[in-house]
């Protein structure tokens, strides 16, 4: 089984070749969180405990990846797809301190058009024969 180390190696590697130019300018975690069967992963704001740390409106950005995929049965190109997803996202400013690009998140291909710009779009192709092929009758 993956580890939330495995996901974290995973996360740096992406980041460092595809999205070096995005200024992480806040911290970025990442981990499993419970098995789903239509959400592959997710990016949102973790406020801080603090109260002053809230007022001034500060957060860190987590990436959670659906627990399923701790299964080395999936491929490593779904997960590490699934993690460019939600970087395309922070590089879009949602979940993200950075300006936000876009109204919506996914309205008119914007992840999409991110990754193939990024050189995603032969993973992105994988991803989704995956998907189609094999996702629906995995069992776990
Ligand atoms: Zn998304």
């Amino acid at each position: 089984m993956r580890s939330d180390d495995w996901l974290e190696s995973r996360l740096e590697y992406i980041y460092k070749r595809y999205f070096g130019d995005v200024e992480a300018i806040n911290a970025i975690y990442i981990e499993f969180g419970r098995k789903a069967r239509n959400q592959l992963g997710c990016i949102k704001k973790v406020f801080p405990k603090g109260v002053i740390d809230r007022i001034k409106g500060e957060f860190d950005t987590k990436i959670v990846i659906n627990g399923f995929f701790r299964d080395e049965a999936i491929p490593e190109y779904v997960v590490d797809a699934t993690i460019a997803h939600e970087l395309s996202h922070y590089a879009h400013g949602f979940s993200s301190p950075l300006p936000q690009k876009y109204r919506h998140p996914h309205k008119g291909g914007k992840v999409r058009h991110e990754m193939h710009s990024r050189g995603f779009k032969d993973m992105l192709k994988k991803q989704k024969r995956w998907l189609k092929e094999e996702w629906r009758g995995y069992s776990g």
